[in-house]
């Protein structure tokens, strides 16, 4: 597997709008895009090569909203954005990582993502991703 670089840094939020404020008032940074993926509502703030990705459920049972609920707002996840999801999906499985699904699925701006069991990763949820040609 190919770790290409860190993509972005998942922080759940409860209003997307009123935490993007925080970057865009606090530190003068730009959110330059949102997404809406099912259950989703994503603000990608970029930071050099990387990104912030605010993430708000729509909907009080999502999987967010749970998070939230249960630890408050803050950082979800680390993406690392890969160059062939399939064979990073085959790699981690010959290794037997648990994952939390079998198969990559449809994330924000047409990236295909899977995600590694925080069980097998002490905690920190961490999310790989691969995103279609000639997109940042
Ligand atoms: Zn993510």
């Amino acid at each position: 597997m190919k770790i290409k670089r860190l993509a972005h840094i998942g922080v759940g939020v409860k209003d997307l709008k009123e935490v993007a404020g925080v970057y865009t008032d606090f530190l003068t940074l730009a959110m330059t895009s949102t997404d809406s993926v099912g259950e989703l509502l994503t603000g990608f703030i970029p930071v050099g090569e990387t990104n912030i990705e605010l993430v708000q459920s729509t909907t009080p049972e999502g999987v967010m909203a749970k998070f939230v609920e249960k630890k408050g707002e803050g950082i979800h996840h680390l993406a690392f954005e890969v160059d062939d999801i399939d064979a990073a999906l085959a790699e981690l499985k010959a290794k037997g990582v648990p994952l939390t699904s079998d198969e990559p699925r449809p994330g924000a701006h047409g990236a295909r993502v899977l995600f590694l069991h925080p069980k097998a990763t002490h905690g920190v949820l961490i999310e790989l991703c691969q995103y279609p040609e000639g997109h940042h």
